[in-house]
């Protein structure tokens, strides 16, 4: 970004934040509580059921998630690289608790929207005035032929991390030197646009210092990718010869497996990896799908302004599950959508009106611990749909020197300690 941008940027931003701190005062009310369901506890999830507190302390706000813990997919790709440990990703739900949140751990089964009722599957009911959906993505499997939940016990997606993205990291280890790596990217639009490209820096990163004769392929759906040009420069700068994008006009893309003996197919050829990352097709978290929430393209449609969706009324879908315009997929996108929900949430138990909001995302990626890229958006509605607003935010400069290379690598572990604690405090 240019000077000029980054003060556009802060300036849109500013308005943002106002439109949480000053629009919404505490609303004291006579009468029943409003209550709120929120589905899902990740990084559109917990904003919501935080802000909707901070909004109005008078919503009771239940919070249901299927796991004790969250682990953050954010800098889950330095769990590859050797970088970072699986405790500095892996936060508890008890600061939420802290601000009058009703946190419950158990698996959303059903949400009923005409009775306005949330079942889960330890056998509980939750009746909601409105609800938030925040379930994040689910994987379209098959569509890779081959590849399903058994398969990924082979081939690792490691796009929720955990389980899968310590597997992964396994397979790497145990990999000989001269190993071939591959990676398979997914079609559009998918959960963290620069994630697969990042990743393949990271695991760049360990194979040079420990394998340093293997390679790492990325096997495209797709004939272009965000911040290609700058990863390209990265990868070359760091790992030369080292990194291979194949995209899908060059025959990149993988549309059959043999997980077993770690074979993928595209239409014309067949590879074998010694160790395979592949990273399936999405839609929405499933149970989006299965309350109704999603049209035929998979996801959740909604209203931009507010994020309450367009098939059931009161029920509002934020994060990677919705279709937001010209937001991309991005925990910081989902944290920006929580708080507009929440305000919108707050603003019609109330009877007010919700303000125009703007909205705001920024991904960072980190080439190395010490070459980290970026790009920056603002967003405002424009005829119902979020769109980017000119000139604001932008992609880090191709000719950053060293220095600003550091910098954006110091601002991304800046930007995850402040989202977090966003969060979970
Ligand atoms: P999630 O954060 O996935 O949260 C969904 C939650 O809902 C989960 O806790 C899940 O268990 C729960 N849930 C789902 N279904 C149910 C159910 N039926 N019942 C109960 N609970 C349920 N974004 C960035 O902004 N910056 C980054 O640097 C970045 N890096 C990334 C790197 C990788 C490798 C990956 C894979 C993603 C990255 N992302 C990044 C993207 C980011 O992780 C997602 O966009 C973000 O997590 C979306 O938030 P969400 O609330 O929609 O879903």
């Amino acid at each position: 970004m240019n000077p000029i941008d980054r003060r556009t940027f802060i300036k849109l931003v500013g308005t943002s934040a106002a439109l949480g701190m000053a629009g919404f005062p505490f609303i004291a009310r006579g009468g029943a509580k409003t209550k709120v369901v929120v589905v899902g506890g990740g990084y559109g999830g917990a904003i919501a059921a935080k802000y909707l507190r901070l909004y109005d302390p008078g919503i009771e706000v239940t919070l249901i998630n299927r796991d004790k813990q969250y682990v953050s997919c954010p800098l889950s790709n330095e769990i590859l690289s050797g970088e970072r440990s699986m405790a500095s990703l892996t936060f508890r739900y008890d600061g939420l608790a802290g601000h009058g949140v009703r946190v419950v751990h158990d698996e959303v089964t059903d949400i009923d929207a005409a009775k306005k009722k949330v079942k889960t599957a330890g056998g509980q009911t939750f009746d909601y005035d409105m609800a938030v959906v925040s379930p994040g993505v689910g994987f379209k499997w098959g569509a890779i032929e081959g590849y399903d939940e058994a398969a990924s016990r082979y081939m690792p997606h490691a796009w929720f991390a955990g389980e899968q993205t310590v597997a992964l990291r396994k397979q790497l280890e145990s990999m000989r030197d001269g190993g071939k790596v591959f990676i398979v990217a997914p079609p559009n639009p998918f959960k963290c646009p620069p994630g697969p490209y990042e990743r393949a820096a990271q695991i760049a990163h360990y194979l040079k210092h420990h394998k340093p004769k293997s390679t790492v392929t990325i096997m495209d759906w797709k004939d272009n990718f965000s911040k290609k040009a700058l990863f390209e420069q990265g990868w070359e700068m760091h790992y030369p010869g080292m990194i291979h994008w194949v995209m899908a006009a060059e025959d990149g893309k993988v549309v059959g497996v043999d997980a077993k003996k770690r074979i993928l197919m595209t239409e014309f050829e067949e590879y074998e990896a010694d160790v395979a990352n592949v990273i399936p097709p999405q839609k929405a978290g499933v149970i989006a799908e299965r309350a109704g929430l999603t049209d035929d393209s998979g996801w959740c449609p909604v209203n931009q302004r507010d994020f309450e969706s367009t098939l059931h009324k009161d029920v509002f879908v934020i994060g990677d599950a919705c279709i937001a315009g010209a937001m991309p997929k991005s925990g910081y996108a989902a944290n920006s959508q929580g708080k507009v929900a929440a305000a919108a949430i707050a603003a019609r138990a109330s009877g007010k009106t919700l303000p125009e909001p703007s909205y705001v995302n920024t991904c960072y990626s980190l080439i190395t611990p010490h070459h980290g890229i970026s790009v920056a958006g603002v967003y405002r509605l424009v005829d119902g749909r979020i769109t980017g607003v000119k000139g604001a935010g932008g992609v880090s400069p191709l000719d950053a020197s060293p220095q600003d290379r550091e910098a954006e690598a110091t601002y991304a572990l800046g930007w995850y300690r402040n989202v977090t604690a966003d969060m979970f405090t």
